[in-house]
């Protein structure tokens, strides 16, 4: 595997300092900005010119504090690989549960190619949480103007009785009271459940989506940090977020700020890829759901279940074999065959082998939390 060239070399006063190359992209650039001076106490920066490296010279004691697992997941890759390959051993540690990591594979942006570039991801050891610790600047690019598509009116009414199955999952185990769903999309979900009686507050990050969800009726705070709007809420009676946890920058801090603004007895509904699936196994970076590099986190229900119970939240349904879930599996194997972009409109004889395997797979998929997402729900102590 190609690993990005670093030099760490004694500087002319040995005792006092490292001094250690890094490429001048753009990201290492804002990364340098963000530390210089702080927590690194860099003593010395110098930049080449014409810059195509980078040169940062830090007191030797904080070498020290590298090798104890300090490591901002935002410092340069090539920082990281050069380190870990020649004095400091260094490398991303887990964002769930500080554990050892390893690197798990290196994807493209197979479904819309809407941006160039490798997107590196890696895999807890310990709890077999999957993210990509180099989240690229530019994400927004990557999510293309029809990311969200748009309905047609005919179609308002079927789509949010489709959303009736979600609704009732909630319901079995809450009266409607104040929900908070995160990452609405149109809002569709959220009407559903306001009708059903729930009193919805929608978090979304997309201008567009905002402005639909309140056209719904819905209220919307439009915000790309829930975790920052949550403890601004009166106590709310469940949170769902739906395909959405993937997406979030740091989706341990929103779990966090849910378990906090929930009532006792309230719930956490969510679904999300899943990185335990059998199509994961298969297809590994070509698989259609890692959708990289959008999807920053994949989490083993076990992992979730774990930091679930952190916040007093325990499990209380999982299934792989919900509507959505099953809907998502067959696109999983319909799509994980073809070239990119894998999500065109045109699907070949690819798609067909995908549909035999997936009749022929599927429902033994769904019965072992096999397949490609998941549902889950947890339910607050009422300790
Ligand atoms: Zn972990």
């Amino acid at each position: 595997m190609a690993r990005p060239p670093v030099r760490l070399h004694a500087s002319s006063r040995p005792q006092q300092a490292q001094e250690i190359e890094i490429g001048a992209s753009a990201h290492n650039r804002s990364w340098l900005d963000a530390i210089n001076g702080d927590k690194w106490r860099i003593t010395r920066r110098i930049e080449h010119a014409p810059a195509r490296k980078l040169r940062l010279v830090m007191p030797q004691e904080d070498e020290q504090r590298i090798s104890m697992g300090a490591l901002n997941p935002r410092m340069p890759t090539a920082m990281r690989w050069g380190a870990r390959a020649t004095v400091i051993q260094m490398t991303p540690t887990c964002p769930r549960c500080g554990g050892a990591a390893s690197f798990a594979l290196r994807a493209e942006d197979r479904n819309r190619m809407a941006g160039r570039g490798q997107f590196e991801y890696w895999r807890c050891d310990a709890c077999g949480v999957l993210w990509l610790p180099d989240i690229p600047q530019d994400l927004g690019a990557h999510y293309p103007a029809d990311y969200h598509p748009s309905l047609a009116p005919s179609e308002l009414e079927p789509a949010i009785a489709a959303e009736q199955p979600r609704v009732d999952l909630v319901a079995e185990h809450v009266e409607p009271g104040q929900m908070v769903e995160i990452g609405p999309s149109q809002g569709i979900f959220a009407l559903a459940a306001a009708r059903a009686g729930f009193d919805v507050v929608a978090m979304e990050m997309d201008p567009d989506c905002c402005r639909q969800v309140t056209d719904r009726g819905v209220r919307a705070i439009h915000t790309a940090a829930p975790q920052e709007e949550l403890p601004k809420l009166g106590p709310s009676r469940a949170a769902v977020l739906w395909h959405v946890i993937e997406h979030l920058p740091d989706p341990w801090a929103v779990l966090r700020a849910i378990g906090a603004n929930l009532e006792p007895g309230g719930v956490l509904a969510l679904a999300t890829p899943n990185p335990d699936s059998f199509q994961f196994r298969a297809f590994g970076a070509r698989w259609v759901h890692l959708d990289a590099p959008r999807h920053l986190t994949l989490i083993p229900l076990a992992a979730l279940r774990e930091e679930a119970a952190r916040q007093d939240l325990a499990l209380v349904n999982a299934t792989a074999s919900d509507r959505v879930g099953l809907g998502l599996n067959r696109l999983g194997w319909q799509r994980s065959f073809l070239r990119p972009p894998a999500l065109r409109p045109d699907p070949r004889f690819a798609y067909t082998l995908g549909e035999v395997f997936g009749r022929t797979l599927g429902a033994w998929e769904a019965r072992g939390l096999r397949g490609a997402a998941y549902t889950a729900v947890f339910v607050k102590g009422t300790a």
